[in-house]
């Protein structure tokens, strides 16, 4: 079963708010290729890459307004889930 992230395939948008001014956030990709793939990086810039044993995806979001950044990482689901996934993505 292939896993896939839904932010990074576009079938989900972030939708994540500044915790210091509001603002949505916005996605700058996958951590991963923030920071190139050979580049060195410690756990801590990488924050969570599972849960539970679930994969994440780890994303980078930056707000456009005050320049706050948070990691973030989505579950990744099957292929054909990412539909269905796409409209539990919101979160509270
Ligand atoms: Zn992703
Ligand atoms: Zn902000």
């Amino acid at each position: 079963m292939n896993l896939e992230c839904p932010l990074c395939n576009g079938m989900a948008q972030v939708r994540d708010r500044c915790p210091c001014c509001g603002h949505y956030l916005d996605d700058n990709g996958r951590i991963e290729d923030f920071f190139g793939p050979y580049a060195p990086y410690s756990e801590q810039d990488m924050g969570e890459t599972s849960v539970d044993g679930f994969d994440l995806c780890v994303h980078l979001l930056a707000c456009p307004e005050c320049g706050y950044d948070l990691r973030k990482g989505t579950m990744k689901v099957a292929e054909e889930e990412l539909v269905r996934f796409n409209n539990k993505l919101t979160q509270p």
